[in-house]
């Protein structure tokens, strides 16, 4: 059942020059599937509501996190002043982008802002030590939109079984990475064992689509090993 709630702003936190992580202080239990998302309205406007992906983990109790790209809507600008106390009201929790625990290998395809979910569920799985063998491909233009590097170079120190793979259209001398975009080769290359895994897809429709259609048609996956979050409004 969804549940809403009037929140408070704990903390911003900047993770590129146009991304933003909002954390709010909970005062209740907040029951949740890691890569699930909510609905977030500002100034109780309903011209200011917007779906988010919650990017903190369940296993992260003090606080609930959504991380947006900054862009020049209203939504966006409004979001981007939040200061600690000032509140929200959120919506929650909605979405089957979710990892079944059974999965003992699955792996994440994702560009940009498709992070978010992405970073809950690998969180959640390596502070349960679940034991899943996670493989992410993570696209993006350059080094300088990479969101939750740090956290996700963190969480490979201490999992092995996580393994991620920058895909970046502008290669940074000193930074190891794949150049160009995802492609089918691209997925052989870093995913070996791709036939044996359940596919997550995270980002724009445009790029989900184009994902979901090299796991088909070029690398012949099936389509109920392949999961699928699409962030309209990009
Ligand atoms: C399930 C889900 C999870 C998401 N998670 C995240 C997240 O974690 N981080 C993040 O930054 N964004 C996320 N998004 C996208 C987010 O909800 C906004 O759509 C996006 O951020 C654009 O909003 P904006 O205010 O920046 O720009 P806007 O100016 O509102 O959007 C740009 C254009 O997209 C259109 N648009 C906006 N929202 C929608 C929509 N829902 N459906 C169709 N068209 C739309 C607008 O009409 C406009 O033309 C998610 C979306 C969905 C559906």
């Amino acid at each position: 059942m969804t549940k809403d709630l009037m929140v408070r702003v704990k903390e911003v936190i900047p993770r590129t020059y146009n991304v933003k992580s909002i954390r709010f202080d909970l005062g209740v239990e907040f029951d949740f599937k890691a890569g699930q998302f909510l609905s977030l309205t500002l100034q109780n406007n309903p011209a200011l509501k917007r779906y988010l992906s919650i990017s903190s983990s369940p296993t992260e109790k003090c606080y609930l996190e959504v991380t947006k790209k900054i862009t020049g809507s209203d939504f966006s600008k409004t979001l981007g002043q939040l200061k600690t106390g000032d509140t929200v009201t959120i919506q929650y929790p909605f979405g089957k982008f979710i990892l079944e625990e059974q999965e003992k290998r699955i792996a994440f395809l994702s560009g940009g802002i498709g992070i978010t979910p992405i970073r809950s569920i690998a969180k959640y799985a390596v502070d349960k030590n679940l034991g899943v063998d996670m493989a992410l491909i993570y696209a993006n233009r350059s080094l300088k939109d990479i969101v939750f590097k740090e956290d996700f170079d963190a969480m490979q120190k201490i999992y092995p079984k996580l393994k991620v793979s920058h895909v970046l259209c502008e290669a940074d001398p000193g930074f190891k990475c794949i150049p160009g975009l995802i492609n089918a080769q691209v997925i052989k290359n870093e995913v070996s064992d791709y036939a044996r895994r359940k596919f997550y897809l995270c980002g724009p429709p445009a790029m989900v689509e184009a994902m979901g259609k090299i796991l088909t048609e070029e690398l012949g996956l099936d389509k109920k090993n392949i999961i699928t979050e699409n962030f309209q409004g990009y």
